[in-house]
């Protein structure tokens, strides 16, 4: 059983390991793919906390103990994301560099009218809190911080491989050029939304860089408990919310009920549904599997609930 569960795990780097010069864990997805594409094919990556995982919440067993200790990079986010992180390098007998992605960026305070600072658990990532620390950890969500990692794990990879130093720094150009091209995209789209419509109500509260960077607000639905299906009074007072502060659309993923989707679009001009990604990367399939592509789908789905 165990050997089953290491070969799952460790599946991700196996094929590449032979053939990589360097071996890297990366906590959670987005950074693993931003460290595939600078990596190439110098480098084996292992993500800890895959596609559609919560990595506020993630609790290491010792499979991810025994990755790392054989690691010779770890990536990380820092900005308290990773609560767990320092005790999993404790514990790992982890001994090669520790790459800050984010240590470049100017954090934001993390927002203090968010729901998962009360009661309310965030129910697009159920049980996920944001109360590691006083700043916002999400700084991947504005493209020039996504831009400013790639610059901090193409300069770890390079220090702990200096032979490669050329190739990852060639790699990084190119990406970042890719990610300055999607941002120039994403603030033409923006900027030809009504200019009433740049305010959408969803219960994430992972896009304070986004909305510091590209002037759309989330604004956090009032009266609806993230714990069960809203009552009739709950729908009226968003309704009443999304009209008084004339917001265009509505991502709340966790209202499965039909009805109250239909009777908050049919008494209100916002519009409702789409999913946005903020803290992990769908699978191969889905529609984010790489950072780029989450980037891009958050846009689409925005632009396409806030345009005319
Ligand atoms: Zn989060």
């Amino acid at each position: 059983m165990r050997r089953i569960l290491l070969a799952a795990a460790l599946a991700v780097s196996s094929a590449a390991a032979q053939a990589a010069d360097l071996s890297v864990v990366a906590t959670f997805s987005i950074l693993g793919d931003m460290v595939k594409e600078v990596g190439g094919e110098r480098v084996a990556v292992t993500t800890l906390v895959g596609p559609d995982g919560d990595t506020h919440m993630f609790q290491p067993t010792p499979i991810e103990a025994r990755t790392l200790g054989d690691a010779d990079v770890v990536v990380v986010n820092g900005l308290g994301l990773e609560g767990w992180i320092e005790r999993l390098i404790d514990v790992s007998g982890f001994d090669g560099r520790v790459v800050v992605a984010s240590q470049e960026i100017a954090p934001r305070p993390i927002d203090g009218e968010h729901p998962s600072h009360g009661a309310a658990a965030d129910g697009a990532h159920a049980g996920h809190r944001h109360d590691h620390g006083v700043v916002d950890p999400h700084a991947w969500q504005d493209l020039a911080n996504g831009r400013a990692y790639v610059t901090a794990i193409a300069e770890g990879l390079a220090a702990a491989d200096p032979e490669g130093a050329a190739t990852y720094a060639e790699h990084a150009a190119s990406y970042r050029a890719e990610l300055a091209a999607l941002e120039s995209d994403l603030r033409a789209r923006i900027a030809a939304l009504p200019a009433e419509r740049r305010s959408v109500v969803t219960s994430h509260d992972a896009f304070g860089y986004f909305k510091d960077a590209y002037g759309i607000a989330f604004v956090a639905p009032q009266g609806v408990s993230t714990d069960a299906d809203p009552s009739a009074r709950d729908v009226a007072a968003l309704i009443r919310q999304i009209r008084d502060e004339g917001i265009g659309a509505v991502f709340l993923e966790n209202i499965s009920d039909a009805r109250l989707i239909r009777q908050i679009a049919s008494e209100t001009d916002a519009r409702i549904g789409g999913r946005l990604f903020s803290d992990a990367l769908s699978g191969p399939d889905g529609d984010a599997p790489t950072y780029l592509e989450m980037m891009r789908h958050n846009i689409d789905t925005l632009t396409a609930a806030l345009g005319g």
